[in-house]
């Protein structure tokens, strides 16, 4: 599979890019390639690298729209839990796809996802053609027989064959300390280091979740996965909100990475993620959008833009979390934490892509284009988006939209009046 990329601008230059295996094999002024599968056209369109989202419930986007005005707790309890209890296991494969459009229709190729079913949510990512990594969820809430049946299931899940190794990575999440025993999460530190995988857990959401940590483990959150030995290179850990230094330099001893969802930490009133003291501990710092029944939505533009203010805000300094550093934390810095070489347009690198309408209006005047995508652009001048090489979406048509959203409006139909 090739593709010849004609006229794209790349780095204030006009560029023809030869894609081939899903890399970028080649980027010159002029490639004169007869022997091409396909060639786009990309005249008057900037190439950037596509953004990976690193945190995510991509089967909560039927539950969009409800609880506004809750905190995590309530909302959760009140709103959330009593509705997923109704998904079916084809709910969540609908709402995964329903997510995975809203995401490609953003520029996004990757997303870390954590939620119930996975393998619903692998179906919908092998047959999109988008990149993830999916996850068991570990929940016992402190039950001794949950627990058994959630390691049995986890060891299930992970033995399974993956459909799709070179785009999905299989996984285990432990939701979250208030939900999850000692037991569970010593048991997934060593099943993970026994096979290699990643472990995704949601860390110092709330200062309700290490108020209520100090006084059940007197530790916080953090020192407590460090004590259980989960904490790893592959540990992504979700929010991160209210850390203190002794948490921050557990972090960057063990290498574990952090994603910063802001629109869902404002929206639940969690507080203002500690942009600036995490860069100075030197710890990979990645973003991602959380649920879109938290955010409201997947969008990684959105999510550049209020990672920058609030790391701005919370500094008192408008220098902090420039354009170029929160775009490498949607691109370069999420595609490493997960292992992938991809999150720039350069040979070798694999071709998860974005060609942006240069002439929309929300991209002019051009002065700057990575400032441009982080702070003024609309989704809608996302025209094209790749993902290892093949399109998933042109002119901004995704096939299957339609039935897509045919199947959101059942999901609504069925979960309106619980
Ligand atoms: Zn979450």
């Amino acid at each position: 599979m090739s593709l010849l990329i004609k006229n794209a601008f790349l780095d204030g230059k006009t560029v023809d890019i030869f894609i081939k295996n899903g890399k970028f094999e080649e980027i010159f002024p002029h490639l004169d390639i007869s022997q091409t599968d396909e060639i786009l056209d990309a005249k008057g369109m900037g190439i950037f690298p596509a953004f990976y989202n690193t945190h995510c419930h991509s089967g909560m986007s039927a539950l969009k729209g409800l609880g506004d005005g809750k905190g995590l707790f309530d909302w959760l309890n009140e709103e959330i839990f009593p509705r997923e209890a109704k998904l079916t296991p084809e709910d969540i494969y609908n709402a995964s796809r329903l997510s995975i459009l809203e995401m490609i229709k953003t520029g996004t190729v990757f997303f870390a996802d954590m939620y119930f079913s996975p393998e619903e949510t692998i179906k919908a990512v092998e047959e999109m053609g988008v990149r993830a990594f999916i996850s068991f969820v570990q929940f016992d809430l402190f039950d001794k027989e949950e627990t058994k049946r959630r390691k049995k299931q986890a060891l299930e899940f992970i033995l399974k064959e993956n459909p799709c190794p070179d785009r999905i990575l299989k996984g285990v999440s432990c939701h979250a300390v208030y939900t999850v025993s000692e037991d569970l999460f010593k048991w997934t530190a060593d099943f993970a280091k026994e096979k290699g995988f990643y472990v995704h857990i949601h860390a110092n959401e709330t200062q309700k979740e290490v108020k209520d940590c100090l006084e059940k483990y007197g530790k916080r959150p953090i020192e407590m996965l460090y004590k259980w030995g989960i904490l790893t290179p592959k540990t992504l850990l979700a929010h991160c909100v209210h850390l203190n230094d002794t948490e921050m330099d557990i972090m960057a001893e063990t290498g574990a990475f952090s994603a910063t969802c802001p629109c869902s930490n404002m929206k639940l009133g969690s507080g203002f993620y500690p942009y600036l003291k995490m860069k100075e501990k030197n710890i990979l710092q990645t973003i991602g959008t959380d649920g879109v029944s938290s955010n409201n939505n997947l969008n990684m533009l959105e999510e550049m833009k209020f990672t920058s203010l609030m790391a701005k805000g919370r500094a008192y300094d408008a220098s902090v979390a420039t354009a170029s550093e929160v775009f490498k934390m949607a691109t370069e810095n999420g595609a490493k934490s997960f292992g992938f070489k991809a999150g720039k347009i350069k040979e070798g690198y694999l071709a998860d892509f974005m060609l942006v309408d240069l002439n929309h209006y929300s991209m002019k005047p051009g002065y700057d284009l990575v400032s441009n995508l982080v702070y003024s652009a609309s989704s809608e001048a996302i025209q094209t988006v790749a993902c290892q090489g093949k399109i998933l979406m042109k002119d901004r048509v995704v096939d299957s939209e339609d039935e897509i959203l045919a199947k959101a409006e059942y999901l609504f139909n069925k979960l309106k009046d619980i």
